[in-house]
């Protein structure tokens, strides 16, 4: 009976619940062993256990500009790249990894030559938690959420927009004159080369009511006034 449930046990014998639980807790009954993944051999994974506004932003990096790589020993190690121009951002990233696996740590370097610091964090789990890691570039393979990260975008479509904003997202301005007078508009672009991202972008930006139009091929962007106060207020400048 190694392995089973206080449930599993009460129904095959007749002996109430609450006595197994009570041979279990006095070691009568071995304890019921935590059911294992079979793709990274950790703990199985529960997506309601996320932190899952962190796993929503953390997607969005990922998806914009993340990397992950295979390592010895099955580890992965996911890396995020940000300019070195951001340090808190950075340093952001870097504790939003940390809040999607408590379990390992992750740090914060810089690079050698790109004027870049990269969060990066080792794990075998990442793949699990990632699954759209595979060969080549993201714009060359479908890329397509399985059903509880939709669940959890759909949750947290301003995370998801967040994290594709800090990533891919660049923050400008227009300027307008008007009978001599200039006027500046902000405005947002979103630049991604996979058409199934800027999907997930777009989507997002439906479900938070703020209106987008694609510019070209690879660029999406937000500059209706109404639009563009609504992102500032959830994406905050990268400095
Ligand atoms: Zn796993």
């Amino acid at each position: 009976m190694r392995g089973w449930s206080d449930v599993k046990i009460a129904r095959a014998t007749g002996i109430p619940r609450a006595t197994v639980r009570d041979w279990r807790r006095a070691g009568v009954v071995a304890e019921a062993s935590r059911a294992t993944c079979a793709a990274c051999g950790g703990a199985e994974h529960d997506p309601l256990a996320l932190d899952r506004p962190a796993y929503a932003y953390l997607l969005g990096l990922y998806l914009g500009d993340g990397h992950l790589a295979r390592g010895a020993r099955d580890v992965y190690r996911l890396r995020i790249y940000v300019d070195a121009r951001h340090p808190r951002l950075a340093e952001g990233v870097a504790a939003t990894m940390r809040r999607v696996l408590p379990d390992s740590r992750a740090s914060l370097t810089p690079h050698r030559t790109d004027h870049m610091l990269v969060a990066s964090q080792y794990s075998k789990r990442w793949p699990c938690l990632l699954p759209q890691h595979g060969e080549g570039a993201k714009h060359l393979r479908p890329i397509v959420l399985v059903g509880w990260q939709q669940d959890i975008v759909a949750e947290h479509p301003d995370q998801l927009v967040r994290g594709l904003l800090h990533s891919d997202g660049w923050r400008g301005t227009n300027r307008v004159v008007v009978r001599g007078k200039a006027y500046d508009y902000g405005r947002y672009q979103f630049s991604n080369r996979s058409d199934d991202i800027r999907e997930l972008f777009c989507v997002a930006l439906d479900r938070l009511q703020i209106p987008w139009r694609r510019m070209n091929r690879w660029n999406v962007s937000v500059a209706r006034r109404d639009a563009v106060v609504a992102l500032d207020a959830l994406v905050e400048p990268k400095d």
